[in-house]
């Protein structure tokens, strides 16, 4: 099932070909005042991946090793994407929000876990990462040398 999403103002759109049946959360600092809450997203490959009116995206480098995206003209968030080489290189993570239809699709991971708000909980259980376990996960992507 192709999966379907734009921003609050239509302007850009996207299709991915690939199945999404999940989905995870991410705490840290740089994805909360992103998007001003908890970034929900969803892996793409870049094969599977179309967008229209890319045009009007803004595109960020919000670290050595990702860019994230997002309307510049209604400022939606729109996807997160990997640009350090490695494994990893241009994969996407679209903004659950930003999709047409959630049917199908489970939170199952939070990452960054350890920076999350007490204010706030997801009720069902998922794996979780903390924020050294997800640097030692990518160690090797992001250490340039
Ligand atoms: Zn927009
Ligand atoms: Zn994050």
């Amino acid at each position: 099932m192709k999966r379907s999403g734009h921003c609050l103002c239509g302007a850009v759109s996207y299709e991915v070909a690939d199945e999404v049946t999940e989905m995870g959360a991410c705490h840290c600092e740089m994805c909360r005042r992103w998007t001003g809450g908890i970034y929900l997203s969803f892996r793409a490959v870049p094969d599977a991946v179309s967008i229209e009116g890319g045009e009007n995206l803004s595109i960020f480098a919000s670290s050595p090793w990702a860019e994230r995206a997002f309307c510049k003209i209604c400022g939606s968030s729109l996807y997160y994407r990997v640009t350090a080489e490695g494994p990893y290189q241009g994969t996407y993570h679209f903004a659950a929000g930003s999709l047409d239809d959630h049917d199908g699709i489970a939170l199952t991971g939070q990452v960054y876990i350890d920076k999350k708000p007490k204010a706030y909980a997801f009720r069902q259980s998922t794996k979780d990462y903390t924020e050294a376990e997800i640097l030692a996960m990518f160690a090797d992507v992001t250490d340039p040398s």
